[in-house]
């Protein structure tokens, strides 16, 4: 089975084959280095680097310079970055200012970007209308949202990722919009957390579909969103 798993971070275990491609993300500063050397392992790692709304207050002065030339520097997406407005004290217009650079540096170094979004779906799609959606490529992973929400941002291109702990038994929500999801923008993730063939073939029962099939479609879905850092 072709297995592609669009989000897991640091540390990366487990046994890797050319068949399973992994999207490890960056959060904040202190991993960049370490995403960018673990990527320098093996072409199955696609590296991605970005400052997560978690961490943006905490951003040491000139981050964004910092990222900008690590990304020029190597073959390197940018995410996680995001807004979650989840947290009591989130600085909502600190992360907002920290995801327009992000997507400014998507779209001037032309470069797939991987969104986080919790409770912040009607700014999300602001952002994205005034900013405009990576033409490299972009996804929101995790994705919680409702099923208009995922249908809007499909229709500017998104891909949509569905992870592990979205697919839980309990989160009916998730389980409903993932039906509503057209093949052409789905993705799949661990995460980090459990194994990607568990994922695919709980998704593949919630939708109706053989999980092979739903395992090759996500693969080609994967290679189209993060085409631009493809070998
Ligand atoms: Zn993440």
């Amino acid at each position: 089975m072709l297995l592609f798993d669009a989000h897991r971070h640091l540390p990366d275990t487990g046994a890797r084959s050319p068949e399973e491609l992994r999207v490890i993300c960056g959060t904040c500063e202190a991993d960049w280095e370490a995403v960018l050397a673990h990527a320098a392992s093996g072409p199955e790692i696609i590296p991605m680097l970005g400052l997560h709304p978690w961490f943006v207050a905490a951003a040491a002065a000139g981050w964004e310079a910092r990222l900008d030339a690590l990304l020029r520097a190597h073959r390197a997406g940018v995410g996680e970055c995001g807004l979650d407005f989840a947290r009591e004290a989130a600085d909502r217009p600190a992360q907002e200012h920290a995801f327009r650079i992000q997507l400014r540096l998507a779209h001037a170094l032309h470069r797939p970007v991987a969104i986080h979004a919790v409770r912040a779906w009607g700014r999300l799609l602001d952002l994205l209308q005034e900013e405009g959606v990576p033409p490299a490529g972009a996804l929101v992973h995790a994705f919680s949202g409702s099923p208009e929400t995922a249908a809007a941002l499909q229709v500017m291109g998104v891909f949509l990722s569905f992870s592990a702990e979205g697919l839980g038994p309990t989160r009916t929500k998730i389980h409903e919009t993932l039906r509503t999801v057209p093949s052409s923008h789905l993705l799949l993730e661990t995460d980090g957390i459990g194994d990607l063939e568990r994922v695919i073939t709980v998704a593949a029962a919630h939708r109706g579909v053989a999980a092979e099939d739903l395992a090759a479609r996500t693969w080609k879905n994967g290679l189209r969103c993060f085409k631009g850092l493809m070998a």
